[in-house]
């Protein structure tokens, strides 16, 4: 029996080639293949800019910088993602507060978000950034969260890492219709792949100009950036505490391979999920929503185990899938219950959405090269699990 990953990247023999040129070309490093990838997605989302770098940590970083967030800001996010979303502001010196989770769409509710933005308000104690995230691929309500931050005063930057190929009502993630800059990860388990990657879009031209400087150590060769004359070519100025979160060649042309099969993957991924769907809805699961207006990337198919229908637990079903090498997994730990957030200010808070929903998930194996046969083995293994358990089966 082979083993089904939950996720996991696709890599052609163009996109081999692709890599294989640059490692024969004059550049490594620096050359022409990070701005032409940079382009490519750029132009895909509709946005003005996009800034590439090693990693969607990496471009949350910078991110955070190039907004001014820093010692004694506040940045919000929610428990329901990975630990980079909120680690992000840490970096910056600034603090960590979380808004919990619609629990139908498993994004940040915009309810709970303006209840927390009056009380902090009446506190004076308002974010300087929110992060929302685009979970499971599913977008946001980023018309409501883009009014509140008009209204209360707070840049947005959408954790889109789950979301590349995804679109709102009007357009597509990363357009930044309603947000400041919007971050998306190339990590091999998430739609497309650069092995290690992430980007940043942005319609601003400076904030652009911000992250391509943070992620070259904070230097700049553009003379109307400089601070003193420029002394000649081989001058160059530190303007600001940079990093080294270049992304190299390699990863740029392989991203730029990827992303001509991205729409096609996307559809891919929904006729994995119409057939989960509608062969899953006789069980006792909660079936993830996918039409809420818009278009989920779905790097995720999340189903939850339906406590009213069986007695069944998520550890029980997690183990019984391991055992059937089904490479299922758990998304999310709610970030707030880690260890250093509960060190760090969390102890005794509790976000009873993002914590019943962590009770009960499992992602199951989506990803665009998955085939009708496996997915098929998938859904028998759920099925025998219920029907051992005793599960009414229709
Ligand atoms: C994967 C992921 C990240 C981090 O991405 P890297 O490219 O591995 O740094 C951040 N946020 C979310 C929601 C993610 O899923």
């Amino acid at each position: 029996m082979v083993f089904i990953p939950y996720g996991r990247q696709s890599i052609s023999d163009e996109d081999l080639q692709a890599v294989a040129a640059v490692l024969e070309s004059d550049f490594l490093t620096q050359g022409p293949e990070v701005p032409k990838f940079e382009r490519a997605i750029a132009d895909y989302c509709g946005a003005a800019h996009a800034v590439a770098v090693n990693s969607a940590t990496s471009a949350l970083h910078i991110a955070c910088l190039a907004l001014g967030l820093g010692d004694g800001d506040v940045a919000w996010t929610v428990p329901n993602t990975f630990v980079a979303s909120a680690n992000c502001a840490i970096y910056c010196g600034a603090s960590v507060d979380f808004v919990d989770i619609d629990p139908v769409t498993l994004n940040m509710s915009p309810k709970r978000l303006e209840e927390k933005l009056k009380f902090a308000r009446a506190k004076g104690l308002l974010p300087k950034v929110v992060i929302p995230v685009h979970f499971a691929g599913l977008p946001c309500d980023m018309a409501k969260i883009g009014a509140l931050a008009q209204e209360y005063g707070f840049h947005v930057i959408e954790d889109a890492s789950h979301a590349i190929g995804a679109s709102y009502g009007n357009g597509k993630v990363g357009n930044c219709q309603h947000s400041d800059i919007t971050v998306f990860s190339f990590h091999p388990v998430k739609i497309i792949t650069t092995a290690e990657g992430g980007l940043a879009t942005t319609q601003s031209d400076d904030l652009a100009k911000r992250m391509q400087s943070l992620r070259s150590h904070g230097i700049t060769r553009d003379a109307a950036r400089m601070v003193n004359a420029d002394e000649g070519p081989w001058y160059y100025e530190q303007t600001d505490l940079g990093f080294n979160y270049r992304m190299t060649e390699m990863q740029a042309a392989l991203g730029s391979s990827q992303v001509i099969r991205l729409d096609e993957w996307v559809a891919r991924r929904h006729r994995i999920a119409d057939t989960y769907d509608q062969k899953l809805a006789h069980l006792p699961l909660v079936l993830p929503v996918r039409d809420d207006g818009s278009l989920s990337a779905l790097h995720l198919y999340v189903v939850q185990v339906d406590e009213t229908k069986t007695d069944l637990t998520r550890r029980q079903l997690f183990d019984a899938m391991r055992k059937a090498e089904i490479g299922v997994n758990v998304h999310y730990i709610p970030v707030h219950t880690q260890p250093y957030y509960q060190e760090n200010g969390m102890a005794g808070v509790s976000f009873p959405a993002s914590e019943t929903y962590y009770r009960r998930c499992v992602s199951l194996p989506m990803f665009a090269s998955l085939s009708n046969e496996d997915q098929a083995r998938v859904i028998a293994v759920l099925e025998d699990i219920f029907s051992a358990q005793g599960d009414a089966i229709a």
